[in-house]
């Protein structure tokens, strides 16, 4: 009988709470309207979540709620083995000398298509010193990939 009367007790006490709990609510609802109104969005939302865990975690202290943080927006960085297929610009791979995983060091040399559109501009007239510019082009040049470990050259890639 004793344990009877507690429990109800008890339950008369999570009602006042809850009842509490709800005009809190209503309370922060209005405020809540008020900042949405003020454009204040991503604060307010904070602000609720973190009232509705107050109330959550005060009537049910015995529950275990877990918040799990979201994953990384941005992917994790791939690593290239394809030789043939690496990007233009440093990227992290296996070197195949040292066997070590790396981020490649990458720098322009001049190849075959920078003499070509060389000798190209010099046809067409520009002699004076003109058809020296595609030694200035990196885009007409080809990027060599090496490792930051042993120096050695990993890819070439070429222009055309
Ligand atoms: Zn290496």
């Amino acid at each position: 009988m004793k344990e009877a009367t507690t429990h109800h007790q008890e339950i008369n006490n999570i009602d006042n709470n809850l009842k509490e709990l709800r005009e809190k609510k209503a309370e922060l609802q209005i405020n809540y309207d008020n900042h949405l109104k003020a454009k204040d969005k991503n604060k307010e939302k904070k602000i609720t979540i973190n009232a509705d865990q107050e109330a959550i975690s005060s009537h049910s202290e015995t529950r275990n709620i877990f918040y799990v943080e979201a994953p990384p927006s941005f992917s994790a960085p791939s690593v290239i083995l394809d030789v043939n297929n690496f990007p233009t610009h440093p990227c992290r791979t296996q070197c195949p000398e040292c066997r070590e995983f790396v981020v490649t060091e990458t720098f322009t040399s001049i190849s075959s298509v920078t003499w070509l559109v060389c000798f190209m501009t010099a046809m067409f007239g520009c002699v004076a010193g003109c058809c020296l510019i595609p030694f200035c082009v990196d885009a007409l040049k080809s990027i060599i990939h090496r490792c930051p470990k042993c120096q050695t050259k990993i890819s070439t890639i070429k222009r055309l």
